[in-house]
């Protein structure tokens, strides 16, 4: 196997370096415990994608080691901590406008310390309008330096000064930070870090970095003591997930296809789920797994983003529609029974009517069980931004409403074939907005509600569906 297969993680000495700052700052909480009589607080805010929900956990999880408790709003903690994204401008701004709420929470406590992560402060304008716009916000670090935060959070308790933590040069991958995870039987593993893709809209490869992967070895380990502690559902993370691998084991000599089928051999009653796929890579084999697999779920998120050849060309998707549909076609026949849901963009820069109508025209052909639709947002740095063929916001949101309308008609009829069938369905508790009523999740995700009881929280129940509607399906559990 190849040599080069350490080269994506941080080294010994940077680790050992993390390991002594939060030590120092657990001495230094535990003091200021002991002349309080009271355990510092920390509150973890998360927007954006999984891979920053899994983020946030290693975040939590390093706070923890130094001596915080976790608490469930900004006006109980003594460290907030917000981790954002950049993906689309609407994240930004939702990052933004939390983060100027929390100026009166500082004023009101000026020991309360503020940490802004995450991909929208790897962006250097965000990153200058953070320590120009928000004076209270004291310390800031990027994607490429989670491992920091033990540093930064101590200079700045001791030395007060405001910290913002340039950018690693190389992007590595740090083991061993400590994870606090939010649920006992969900759990969320990353794989892999940041994109090689460079998909013309898209901010991601800017702001994560290359594509880095953990030692398989890791991996494995990490998911095998989750399935011995009783975690039931564990999904796989990467931006790129399926292109696992190829930075550290060349020539395809280990690939995802190959981690998953490892993966799948590890006794015990669980499910694994992965995402999110770049079409490139879903190879026949990775398929062929998964239909094989007995762990695997027979779900595919497999973002196709246009129907449109010449709108796939500009955002740099690198397949056509028909290569895509060939994937899909594949899937479908070697697991006729698997949900497949997409990415959808409307209003990519120089989209027309006719590329619009061949998208809706894909949806009609490609029939999946749902998709997450998004009205395009220019993203400073990216080529896609530069265009100036951009399309008006009242044309985007037309065509929206007008994607929704024909997937909507597709999701209720998939929906409706599973009325009558009994399906596996991981119980999550009562439903929040269906009061009395518990909700989870099938192994296509698809929300399903029905009666149960307390104690059937994070167990596998059969339910068999008596209802399926738009966004989600009604059944009974059967005992
Ligand atoms: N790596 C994944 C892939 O290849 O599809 C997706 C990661 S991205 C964070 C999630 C989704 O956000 C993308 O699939 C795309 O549909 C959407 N997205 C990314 N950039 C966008 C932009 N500038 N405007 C609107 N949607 C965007
Ligand atoms: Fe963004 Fe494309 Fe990479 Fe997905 S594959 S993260 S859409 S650049």
């Amino acid at each position: 196997m190849s040599d080069n297969r350490k080269n994506a993680l941080l080294s010994p000495d940077v680790m050992r370096k993390t390991f002594d700052f939060s030590e120092k700052m657990r001495a230094l909480n535990a003091e200021r415990t002991a002349a309080s009589g009271k355990t510092l607080g920390v509150y973890v805010l998360t927007f954006g994608c999984q891979q920053n929900v899994a983020d946030s956990e290693k975040i939590l999880g390093m706070a923890l080691k130094m001596g915080y408790e976790s608490v469930d709003s900004p006006e109980k903690a003594d460290l907030i901590m917000v981790n954002t994204c950049a993906v689309r401008e609407h994240a930004e701004k939702k990052a933004l406008s939390t983060i100027g709420q929390f100026k009166h929470l500082k004023a009101a406590k000026p020991s309360l310390m503020i940490g802004v992560c995450g991909c929208m402060v790897t962006q250097e304008h965000r990153k200058e309008e953070i320590k120009h716009r928000y004076p209270y916000v004291d310390f800031i670090f990027g994607t490429s330096s989670l491992h920091r935060l033990p540093e930064l959070l101590y200079e700045k308790t001791v030395k007060g000064k405001r910290l913002f933590c340039p950018e690693e040069d190389e992007y590595l991958v740090a083991e061993g930070l400590g994870i606090e995870r939010d649920s006992t039987y969900r759990a969320w593993v990353s794989i892999m870090y940041g994109c090689n893709n460079f998909c013309s809209y898209c901010i991601v490869p800017y702001v994560r970095g290359r594509e880095r992967s953990r030692q398989k070895e890791d991996v494995i380990a990490e998911v095998r003591g989750l399935v011995e502690r009783g975690y039931r559902d564990i999904t796989l993370l990467g931006q790129n997930v399926n292109s696992y691998g190829k930075d550290i084991y060349k020539n395809g000599e280990y690939t995802f296809a190959d981690l998953l089928f490892e993966l799948d051999k590890i006794e015990g009653d669980y499910t694994l789920h992965f995402m999110t796929s770049h079409p490139k890579d879903a190879t026949r084999r990775l398929i062929d797994v998964m239909a094989g697999g007995k762990h695997i779920a027979r779900h595919f998120h497999l973002p196709m983003q246009s129907g449109s050849d010449a709108v796939l060309g500009a955002m740099n998707r690198r397949y056509t529609f028909e290569k895509y549909i060939r994937k899909l076609d594949y899937i479908r026949e070697k697991m006729p029974d698997a949900t497949v849901t997409s990415d959808i963009i409307v209003g990519f820069p120089g989209e027309t009517e006719e590329d619009f109508e061949a998208t809706l025209d894909a949806l009609r052909r490609a029939r999946f069980d749902m998709i997450y639709s998004f009205i395009y947002s220019p993203r400073k740095g990216t080529p896609a931004a530069e265009l100036d063929t951009q399309i008006p916001d009242a044309v985007k949101s037309e065509r929206f409403d007008r994607l929704l309308k024909v997937q909507n008609e597709i999701s209720l009829a998939s929906n409706r074939e599973l009325e009558g069938k009994t399906l596996r369905v991981l119980c999550d508790g009562r439903s929040k907005n269906n009061s009395g009523v518990f909700s989870g999740r099938t192994d296509g995700n698809k929300i399903v509600f029905f009666d149960a009881e307390d104690s059937d929280t994070g167990k596998f129940l059969n339910v068999k569906i008596e209802r399926g509607d738009t966004f989600a399906l009604y059944g009974t559990v059967i005992k």
